[in-house]
Protein backbone atom coordinates (compact mmCIF):
# COMPACT_ATOMS: atom_id res chain seq x y z
CA UNK A 1 0.00 0.00 0.00
CA UNK A 2 2.59 2.16 0.88
CA UNK A 3 4.57 1.52 -2.14
CA UNK A 4 1.20 2.30 -4.06
CA UNK A 5 1.08 6.17 -2.62
CA UNK A 6 4.66 6.16 -3.04
CA UNK A 7 4.19 6.38 -6.78
CA UNK A 8 1.36 7.98 -7.18
CA UNK A 9 2.74 10.62 -5.17
CA UNK A 10 5.38 10.61 -7.35
CA UNK A 11 3.85 10.42 -10.84
CA UNK A 12 1.36 13.60 -9.50
CA UNK A 13 4.83 15.93 -8.65
CA UNK A 14 5.88 14.81 -12.13
CA UNK A 15 2.49 15.39 -13.90
CA UNK A 16 1.84 18.72 -11.57
CA UNK A 17 5.73 19.94 -11.98
CA UNK A 18 5.19 21.98 -15.29
CA UNK A 19 1.67 24.05 -15.04
CA UNK A 20 2.88 24.53 -11.59
CA UNK A 21 5.78 26.30 -12.00
CA UNK A 22 4.17 27.89 -15.06
CA UNK A 23 1.33 29.43 -12.55
CA UNK A 24 3.87 30.44 -9.75
CA UNK A 25 5.92 31.94 -13.04
CA UNK A 26 2.67 33.76 -14.43
CA UNK A 27 1.80 34.84 -10.61
CA UNK A 28 5.68 36.19 -10.30
CA UNK A 29 5.77 38.27 -13.33
CA UNK A 30 2.26 40.13 -12.75
CA UNK A 31 3.42 40.98 -9.23
CA UNK A 32 6.79 42.39 -10.87
CA UNK A 33 4.38 44.39 -13.12
CA UNK A 34 2.47 46.12 -10.24
CA UNK A 35 6.07 46.79 -9.07
CA UNK A 36 7.41 47.63 -12.49
CA UNK A 37 4.84 50.44 -12.93
CA UNK A 38 5.74 52.47 -10.30
CA UNK A 39 9.47 52.98 -11.51
CA UNK A 40 9.05 52.66 -15.31
CA UNK A 41 9.25 56.66 -15.59
CA UNK A 42 12.57 56.78 -13.98
CA UNK A 43 14.03 53.80 -16.19
CA UNK A 44 12.96 55.54 -19.16
CA UNK A 45 14.18 58.70 -18.22
CA UNK A 46 17.96 56.57 -17.58
CA UNK A 47 17.86 54.40 -20.74
CA UNK A 48 17.03 56.61 -22.89
CA UNK A 49 19.25 59.01 -21.99
CA UNK A 50 22.21 56.68 -22.66
CA UNK A 51 20.96 53.42 -24.99
CA UNK A 52 20.68 54.69 -28.41
CA UNK A 53 19.32 51.32 -29.46
CA UNK A 54 16.33 51.72 -26.97
CA UNK A 55 15.47 55.22 -28.45
CA UNK A 56 15.07 53.45 -32.03
CA UNK A 57 12.33 50.89 -30.81
CA UNK A 58 9.11 51.00 -31.17
CA UNK A 59 6.60 52.56 -28.20
CA UNK A 60 5.59 48.51 -27.55
CA UNK A 61 8.98 47.31 -27.74
CA UNK A 62 10.55 50.06 -25.48
CA UNK A 63 7.97 49.27 -22.78
CA UNK A 64 8.72 45.64 -23.03
CA UNK A 65 12.40 46.47 -22.74
CA UNK A 66 12.09 48.43 -19.55
CA UNK A 67 10.89 45.62 -18.18
CA UNK A 68 12.97 42.67 -18.83
CA UNK A 69 15.60 45.71 -17.53
CA UNK A 70 14.13 45.83 -14.36
CA UNK A 71 13.66 42.33 -14.05
CA UNK A 72 17.50 41.96 -14.48
CA UNK A 73 18.25 44.37 -12.79
CA UNK A 74 16.31 43.39 -9.15
CA UNK A 75 17.25 39.77 -9.77
CA UNK A 76 21.04 40.99 -9.41
CA UNK A 77 23.41 41.55 -6.55
CA UNK A 78 25.70 44.63 -7.99
CA UNK A 79 28.77 45.08 -5.91
CA UNK A 80 30.92 48.27 -6.76
CA UNK A 81 34.65 48.29 -6.19
CA UNK A 82 36.32 51.72 -5.57
CA UNK A 83 33.72 53.74 -7.88
CA UNK A 84 30.78 55.81 -6.31
CA UNK A 85 27.55 53.54 -7.05
CA UNK A 86 24.61 55.29 -8.40
CA UNK A 87 21.55 54.41 -9.31
CA UNK A 88 22.15 54.69 -13.07
CA UNK A 89 24.74 52.16 -12.96
CA UNK A 90 22.95 48.78 -12.35
CA UNK A 91 20.00 50.41 -14.72
CA UNK A 92 21.98 50.83 -17.70
CA UNK A 93 24.40 47.37 -17.41
CA UNK A 94 21.31 45.61 -17.17
CA UNK A 95 19.68 47.39 -20.26
CA UNK A 96 23.18 46.54 -22.33
CA UNK A 97 21.69 42.60 -21.12
CA UNK A 98 18.82 43.01 -22.54
CA UNK A 99 19.81 44.84 -25.86
CA UNK A 100 22.03 41.93 -26.69
CA UNK A 101 19.13 39.08 -25.98
CA UNK A 102 16.25 41.00 -27.34
CA UNK A 103 15.14 38.69 -29.97
CA UNK A 104 15.20 35.93 -27.64
CA UNK A 105 13.22 33.95 -24.98
CA UNK A 106 15.61 33.63 -22.08
CA UNK A 107 17.21 37.38 -21.29
CA UNK A 108 18.39 36.61 -17.58
CA UNK A 109 21.40 35.09 -18.25
CA UNK A 110 21.12 33.12 -14.54
CA UNK A 111 23.82 31.58 -13.06
CA UNK A 112 25.31 35.34 -13.01
CA UNK A 113 24.09 36.54 -10.09
CA UNK A 114 26.55 38.74 -9.43
CA UNK A 115 27.93 41.97 -11.53
CA UNK A 116 31.27 43.80 -10.15
CA UNK A 117 31.57 47.54 -11.84
CA UNK A 118 35.09 48.85 -11.10
CA UNK A 119 36.59 52.48 -11.61
CA UNK A 120 38.05 52.11 -14.85
CA UNK A 121 41.10 49.28 -16.28
CA UNK A 122 42.53 47.33 -13.87
CA UNK A 123 44.50 43.97 -13.69
CA UNK A 124 43.45 40.65 -13.07
CA UNK A 125 44.85 37.38 -12.85
CA UNK A 126 48.38 36.83 -14.04
CA UNK A 127 47.97 39.16 -17.59
CA UNK A 128 49.60 41.72 -17.91
CA UNK A 129 47.25 43.91 -19.96
CA UNK A 130 45.16 46.32 -18.45
CA UNK A 131 41.28 44.83 -18.49
CA UNK A 132 38.34 46.60 -19.65
CA UNK A 133 36.08 43.86 -18.57
CA UNK A 134 36.03 40.12 -17.75
CA UNK A 135 33.36 37.12 -17.14
CA UNK A 136 34.40 33.98 -14.87
CA UNK A 137 32.48 31.69 -12.79
CA UNK A 138 32.06 34.50 -10.06
CA UNK A 139 30.14 36.76 -12.17
CA UNK A 140 30.43 40.06 -14.53
CA UNK A 141 33.40 42.14 -14.33
CA UNK A 142 32.64 46.00 -15.94
CA UNK A 143 35.35 49.05 -15.99
CA UNK A 144 32.73 51.64 -15.72
CA UNK A 145 34.30 54.50 -17.41
CA UNK A 146 34.45 51.82 -20.34
CA UNK A 147 31.35 51.42 -20.09
CA UNK A 148 29.94 54.66 -20.20
CA UNK A 149 32.12 54.78 -23.52
CA UNK A 150 30.95 52.48 -25.14
CA UNK A 151 27.39 52.76 -24.70
CA UNK A 152 27.60 56.84 -25.92
CA UNK A 153 29.72 55.94 -29.16
CA UNK A 154 32.59 57.69 -27.85
CA UNK A 155 34.99 54.37 -28.77
CA UNK A 156 34.19 53.24 -32.36
CA UNK A 157 33.21 49.51 -32.79
CA UNK A 158 34.19 49.27 -28.69
CA UNK A 159 31.11 48.79 -26.38
CA UNK A 160 32.73 46.46 -23.28
CA UNK A 161 29.35 46.15 -21.69
CA UNK A 162 27.48 44.18 -24.98
CA UNK A 163 31.38 42.58 -25.38
CA UNK A 164 31.09 41.01 -21.63
CA UNK A 165 27.42 40.68 -21.84
CA UNK A 166 28.46 38.42 -25.15
CA UNK A 167 30.55 36.30 -23.18
CA UNK A 168 27.96 35.97 -20.43
CA UNK A 169 25.66 34.25 -22.87
CA UNK A 170 27.96 32.04 -24.20
CA UNK A 171 28.42 30.64 -21.03
CA UNK A 172 25.12 30.09 -19.59
CA UNK A 173 24.33 28.41 -22.90
CA UNK A 174 27.46 25.96 -23.60
CA UNK A 175 29.41 26.18 -19.87
CA UNK A 176 26.76 25.98 -17.17
CA UNK A 177 23.91 25.52 -19.35
CA UNK A 178 21.74 27.25 -16.47
CA UNK A 179 19.80 29.27 -18.99
CA UNK A 180 19.86 27.70 -22.67
CA UNK A 181 17.66 29.53 -24.97
CA UNK A 182 16.82 26.72 -27.75
CA UNK A 183 16.81 28.76 -30.51
CA UNK A 184 20.27 30.59 -29.88
CA UNK A 185 21.68 27.32 -28.89
CA UNK A 186 20.54 25.41 -32.15
CA UNK A 187 21.21 28.75 -34.46
CA UNK A 188 24.70 28.86 -33.08
CA UNK A 189 26.27 26.18 -35.35
CA UNK A 190 24.80 27.97 -38.16
CA UNK A 191 26.31 31.15 -37.20
CA UNK A 192 29.58 28.61 -36.18
CA UNK A 193 29.23 27.16 -39.97
CA UNK A 194 29.65 31.21 -41.29
CA UNK A 195 32.40 32.75 -38.46
CA UNK A 196 34.30 29.75 -37.94
CA UNK A 197 36.03 29.77 -41.90
CA UNK A 198 36.38 33.55 -41.08
CA UNK A 199 38.14 33.19 -37.92
CA UNK A 200 40.63 30.70 -38.94
CA UNK A 201 41.57 33.20 -41.85
CA UNK A 202 42.20 35.70 -39.17
CA UNK A 203 44.06 33.59 -37.67
CA UNK A 204 46.30 33.06 -40.41
CA UNK A 205 47.07 36.45 -40.59
CA UNK A 206 43.96 38.00 -42.75
CA UNK A 207 42.77 41.12 -41.29
CA UNK A 208 39.31 42.64 -40.93
CA UNK A 209 36.44 45.18 -39.85
CA UNK A 210 36.34 43.28 -36.39
CA UNK A 211 40.18 43.59 -35.69
CA UNK A 212 43.35 41.73 -33.83
CA UNK A 213 41.58 41.21 -30.68
CA UNK A 214 38.87 39.02 -32.65
CA UNK A 215 41.84 36.81 -33.70
CA UNK A 216 42.86 35.49 -30.31
CA UNK A 217 40.27 32.76 -29.61
CA UNK A 218 36.74 31.85 -31.16
CA UNK A 219 35.65 33.18 -27.45
CA UNK A 220 36.65 36.35 -28.38
CA UNK A 221 35.60 36.46 -31.93
CA UNK A 222 32.23 35.98 -30.95
CA UNK A 223 32.47 38.78 -28.29
CA UNK A 224 33.93 41.21 -30.22
CA UNK A 225 30.94 40.06 -33.07
CA UNK A 226 28.60 41.08 -31.09
CA UNK A 227 30.06 44.59 -30.18
CA UNK A 228 30.52 45.33 -34.03
CA UNK A 229 27.05 43.77 -35.45
CA UNK A 230 25.76 46.84 -33.17
CA UNK A 231 27.92 49.25 -32.82
CA UNK A 232 28.88 49.63 -36.72
CA UNK A 233 26.38 47.18 -38.33
CA UNK A 234 26.49 49.03 -42.01
CA UNK A 235 30.49 48.52 -42.06
CA UNK A 236 29.75 45.10 -40.72
CA UNK A 237 27.17 44.24 -43.06
CA UNK A 238 29.56 45.70 -46.07
CA UNK A 239 32.42 44.00 -45.53
CA UNK A 240 31.29 40.82 -44.09
CA UNK A 241 27.53 40.04 -45.20
CA UNK A 242 27.55 36.47 -44.17
CA UNK A 243 28.66 36.79 -40.43
CA UNK A 244 26.28 40.01 -40.15
CA UNK A 245 23.00 37.80 -41.47
CA UNK A 246 24.22 34.80 -39.01
CA UNK A 247 24.39 37.20 -36.37
CA UNK A 248 20.45 38.46 -37.54
CA UNK A 249 19.31 34.85 -37.40
CA UNK A 250 21.06 33.98 -34.10
CA UNK A 251 19.66 36.79 -32.22
CA UNK A 252 16.50 37.64 -34.25
CA UNK A 253 17.36 41.11 -34.65
CA UNK A 254 18.35 43.05 -37.71
CA UNK A 255 19.90 46.58 -36.02
CA UNK A 256 20.08 47.86 -39.40
CA UNK A 257 16.28 47.32 -39.88
CA UNK A 258 15.78 49.49 -36.51
CA UNK A 259 17.59 52.18 -38.63
CA UNK A 260 15.30 52.78 -41.42
CA UNK A 261 13.12 54.34 -38.60
CA UNK A 262 9.97 52.28 -40.61
CA UNK A 263 8.23 51.93 -36.90
CA UNK A 264 8.04 48.33 -37.94
CA UNK A 265 9.25 45.67 -34.99
CA UNK A 266 12.77 45.24 -35.41
CA UNK A 267 12.36 41.14 -34.42
CA UNK A 268 12.38 38.46 -37.76
CA UNK A 269 10.63 35.39 -37.12
CA UNK A 270 8.90 36.47 -34.73
CA UNK A 271 6.53 33.53 -33.42
CA UNK A 272 3.12 34.03 -31.62
CA UNK A 273 4.83 32.17 -29.04
CA UNK A 274 7.14 35.28 -28.29
CA UNK A 275 4.16 37.45 -28.54
CA UNK A 276 2.62 35.78 -25.16
CA UNK A 277 6.24 36.06 -23.58
CA UNK A 278 5.93 39.69 -22.89
CA UNK A 279 2.96 38.46 -20.70
CA UNK A 280 3.73 35.02 -19.25
CA UNK A 281 7.59 35.01 -19.23
CA UNK A 282 8.57 39.25 -19.69
ZN1 LIG B 1 36.42 39.18 -24.34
Amino acid sequence: MEFIIIVALVTAVLLLHRPLSALFNKLYISRQQHKFIECETFYHSVVSKYIRYYNRLPLEDQRKFLFRTFLFRKTRRFHYLEVKESAEMPILISAVAIQLTFGLDKFMLNYFNDIFVLKDDYHYGFYSRPFMGHVDQSGIYLSWDNFIKGITGQTPNCNVGLHEMGHALAYVTFITETEEDKHFKKEFKNFSKVARPIFATMQEGKRNLLGEYAAVNYHEFWAVSVETFFENPVCLKHELPELYQAMVSLLRQDPLQMRSGSGKTTFIFKSPRQEEGFKLNA
